[in-house]
C-alpha cells in the first residue's frame, strides 16, 4: 500500500497489458486473508463534477443502490453511504464519521471519488489558508479541508477506492484544454502505484455520465472478493472492470448491420450507422449498446445519438469537434459502401430465393399432375389433401 499526499502527481505513461496480467496474478498470490464485512462505510468525496454520477447510480437496478444500503443482497454487506448530498448526518454530525474514518476508527471502508481531482498546488501547496478550488468541513482551526486532504488521508486506509465517472477517472471535462485546475484523475493523483488494502489500484468505471448498473455490479465483484467468496475481478491495464470496457461501442451496436453493408445516414432522425455524422464508437471501449443506459432502456446509439467517446482517457479534446467525421472514417466507410453495395445486390437476390415456401416453386410430379386433373374434374378423390397449399396460381 502507498501513502500519498498533496505534492504527487503521476502523470506518466499509462501501464501495459502484461503489466495488468502481472498485478492480477501478484494481488491474487499476496492476499493474506478475507475482509470480515456486516456493515461498510463507503465515503463519497466529491471533486469536480456534475453529480451526474451519482444520479446513475440512483437509477441502477441491478442490483439497486437501495438493495445495497438496506443489505438485502445475499452474500453483501449492508452499506454505510456517506454521501456530501445524499446523507441524513449534515454539519458536525457528518464531519464526524470522516474523521474517525481518517483516524483509523471505523475500518473496513471504502472510497468513491466522482468528479476530478483539482491540483491545488496551482494555488497554496500544503494547506487551504492561501485558497482552495474544493473543500469539505473544517479542521479544529477552522480552516477549509480540502477534498485532496480527504483523499489523502483515507485513500491509503480504503479497502478499495473506485472513481465513478470519467471526471474523476480520467479528469473528464474539467480536464479540457484550458482548465483553470490543472484537474485530473484519482489514478493520476494517487498514482499509479497506489494499492488499496485489498492490493488493488484504483477501480475506474468511466463514462459521462457512467452507466449505473456497471457502478454497483463493480462494487458488488468486489465486495464479493473481499469477503473471499468471489474472484477477483479482473481489471485491464488502466483498472477498468474488463468485462464490462472489454469490446467497442461498434461490436454491439445495433446500427453494425448497416455499416456493415455500407449503408450510412445523412441526417439525425436516421435509423443508419452514424459514423459519418462523426460516431467514434468504432475505436471506443464501452458498453452502453448492450447494457443500455438504465435498466436496460435507452443508451446513445439506440436513442438516434452518436458515441461522442465519453468514456475514453482522451475524452473530450481527443473527440472534439463532435459534430466532424473521425479520422480514417472515409477510408473505413469507403471500403464498407464498395464492398457493401456487392454485397446488398447478393443477399437481397438471395431474400428473394429464401421468402418463399419450397413447394411453391417445385414442379408438380406424375402424381400431383394426376391429382390435378381429377380435382378439375368434381372426382371424389381426396381433395382435402394438399388444400393447404400455398399460392393457388403458384402450385397450378
Ligand atoms: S452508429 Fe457508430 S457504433 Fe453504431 S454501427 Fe455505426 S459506427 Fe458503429
Ligand atoms: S456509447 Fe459512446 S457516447 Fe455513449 S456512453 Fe458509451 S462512450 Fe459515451
Amino acid at each position: 500500500m502507498s501513502t500519498t499526499d498533496n505534492s504527487q502527481v503521476d502523470a506518466g505513461d499509462p501501464p501495459d497489458e502484461a503489466a495488468a496480467t502481472t498485478q492480477r496474478d501478484t494481488v491474487e498470490e499476496d492476499r493474506e486473508e478475507s475482509v470480515e464485512l456486516d456493515v461498510l462505510d463507503v465515503f463519497w468525496l466529491a471533486g469536480e463534477g456534475c453529480d451526474g454520477c451519482s444520479i446513475s447510480v440512483l437509477g441502477a437496478t441491478n442490483p439497486g443502490i437501495e438493495d445495497l444500503l438496506s443489505g438485502s443482497v445475499p452474500h453483501l454487506p449492508t452499506l454505510d453511504l456517506h454521501h456530501p448530498v445524499l446523507a441524513f448526518e449534515w454539519g458536525d454530525d457528518y464531519m464526524e464519521v470522516l474523521q474517525e474514518a481518517a483516524n483509523g476508527e471505523r475500518d473496513p471502508y471504502a472510497v468513491v471519488v466522482e468528479g476530478s481531482v483539482p491540483n491545488e498546488r496551482l494555488i497554496a501547496g500544503d494547506s487551504a489558508e492561501d485558497g482552495y478550488w474544493i473543500a469539505l468541513g473544517e479542521d479544529e482551526d477552522g480552516n477549509p479541508m480540502r477534498m485532496v486532504d480527504w483523499l489523502d488521508r483515507l485513500a491509503p486506509g480504503a479497502v478499495v477506492t473506485i472513481a465513478i465517472g470519467t471526471c474523476a477517472t480520467w479528469g473528464g471535462v474539467p480536464a479540457a484544454k484550458g482548465n483553470a485546475t490543472d484537474a485530473m484523475g484519482t489514478m493520476d493523483y494517487l498514482g499509479r502505484d497506489y494499492r488499496s488494502v485489498l492490493g488493488l489500484p484504483v477501480v475506474n468505471v468511466p463514462g459521462c455520465a457512467p452507466v449505473g448498473d456497471n457502478f454497483v455490479e463493480t462494487v458488488a465483484h468486489l465486495l464479493l472478493y473481499a469477503q473471499d467468496i468471489g474472484p477477483l475481478p479482473e481489471l485491464d491495464e488502466l483498472g477498468r472492470p474488463k468485462w464490462l470496457f472489454g469490446e467497442t461501442v461498434h461490436r454491439n451496436c445495433e446500427r453494425g448491420s448497416y455499416y456493415e453493408e455500407g449503408v450510412f445516414a445523412e441526417e439525425y432522425g436516421s435509423e443508419k450507422c452514424l459514423v459519418e455524422l462523426g460516431c467514434w464508437g468504432p475505436v471506443v471501449k464501452c458498453n452502453m449498446p448492450s447494457r443500455r443506459n438504465l435498466d436496460g432502456v435507452g443508451g446513445c446509439m439506440n436513442v438516434g445519438g452518436k458515441c461522442i467517446g465519453c468514456t475514453m482517457p482522451g475524452f473530450p479534446d481527443k473527440f472534439t469537434p463532435y459534430f466532424k467525421r473521425p479520422p480514417g472514417t472515409l477510408i473505413s466507410s469507403s471500403g464498407s459502401k464498395l464492398l457493401g453495395s456487392v454485397v446488398r445486390r447478393l443477399r437481397q437476390i438471395t431474400i428473394e430465393n429464401q421468402d418463399r415456401e419450397v413447394r411453391w416453386d417445385e414442379s408438380p410430379g406424375l402424381e400431383e399432375r394426376a391429382y390435378q386433373w381429377l380435382l378439375k374434374r368434381g372426382s371424389n378423390y381426396d381433395t382435402g389433401r394438399g388444400a393447404d397449399r400455398g399460392p393457388k396460381g403458384e402450385a397450378d
